[in-house]
């Protein structure tokens, strides 16, 4: 199949032969829009709440000065869109010092399941509040991985928040983890982490682009929970500074499986 390039073409008067300098620019042109993109985007993101912010500054400085009940639920609102603001922040400098981390494979070696029950244990409000039972099972036995503890938390912590947040309230999440080699995908030695919801899933042609920043399914679903937009992202980008890969898996109406593969030093 051929595919549009986007080419410079310089001709080269000379004596004599006519040169021409093709230069297949595709790949930096993709780049740069995506980084158009991005900045776009991010600025989006803290224009929304920030407009509100300003509308209500104003209205209370206007028409709700004597009006202490609409003066309360007012800040109220202010209160959540600052919040989002801080919340976006927070994941575009994660994301960023993780880019910058990402051509610097992690050295230090990590048992992860220690790990997994301190992120477990912070997890408990946020379960109650959705009435959602967590199973967990993780062998004592798992191999040692190459890896950053902070970096690796905000990947479990993002995977088991978006469970509790878009699976079923009162349903069940489980988080499994086992030794790479027991799963026919994934032979290599290295330590493997699954988080499975029993919520409504993710349509098929959503999945490829999970990933990307700011992308989400459902957008008023994910503002509405609190949502940035970036926490697969996020994910994705320490996955790759591990060398690692990710998995997804996702049936309409069932429920949707996350899965970390975290290679064992080779
Ligand atoms: P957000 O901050 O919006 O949750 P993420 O990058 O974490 O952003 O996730 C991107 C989108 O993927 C979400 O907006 C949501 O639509 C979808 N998603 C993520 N996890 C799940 C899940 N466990 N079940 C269903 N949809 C999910």
């Amino acid at each position: 199949v051929p595919v549009p390039r986007d080419l410079d073409v310089t001709v080269i008067p000379l004596n004599g032969p006519v040169y021409v300098l093709v230069t297949d620019r595709t790949h930096e042109r993709a780049l740069e829009k995506m980084r158009a993109d991005f900045v776009a985007n991010s600025s989006h993101e803290l224009r929304t709440p920030l407009a509100s912010l300003i509308g209500f500054i104003e209205t209370l400085r206007g028409p709700a000065a004597d009006d202490p009940e609409a003066q309360k639920r007012f800040l109220g609102i202010m209160a959540e869109q600052a919040a989002r603001m801080q919340r976006v922040i927070a994941d575009l400098l994660s994301l960023s010092r993780i880019e910058i981390s990402e051509h610097q494979p992690p050295e230090d070696l990590l048992d992860v399941r220690p790990l997994l029950e301190r992120i477990i244990a912070g997890m408990e409000p946020m379960l109650q509040g959705n009435e959602t039972r967590l199973e967990v099972a993780i062998p004592p036995d798992l191999p040692v991985v190459p890896a950053d503890a902070d970096q690796l938390a905000q990947v479990f912590t993002n995977l088991l928040d978006n469970a509790i947040k878009y699976g079923k309230r009162g349903g069940c999440i489980k988080l499994v983890a086992a030794r790479a080699g027991t799963d026919a995908r994934f032979a290599a030695n290295g330590v493997l982490v699954s988080v499975a919801d029993d919520g409504a899933g993710i349509p098929r042609e959503h999945i490829p682009r999970l990933t990307e920043r700011f992308y989400r399914v459902d957008k008023g679903r994910s503002r509405a929970v609190g949502g940035t937009g970036l926490g697969l992202a996020i994910v994705k980008h320490v996955i790759n500074r591990h060398r690692g890969r990710l998995m997804i898996d996702s049936v309409e109406g069932r429920g949707t499986t996350f899965t970390v593969w975290l290679p064992a030093r080779g």
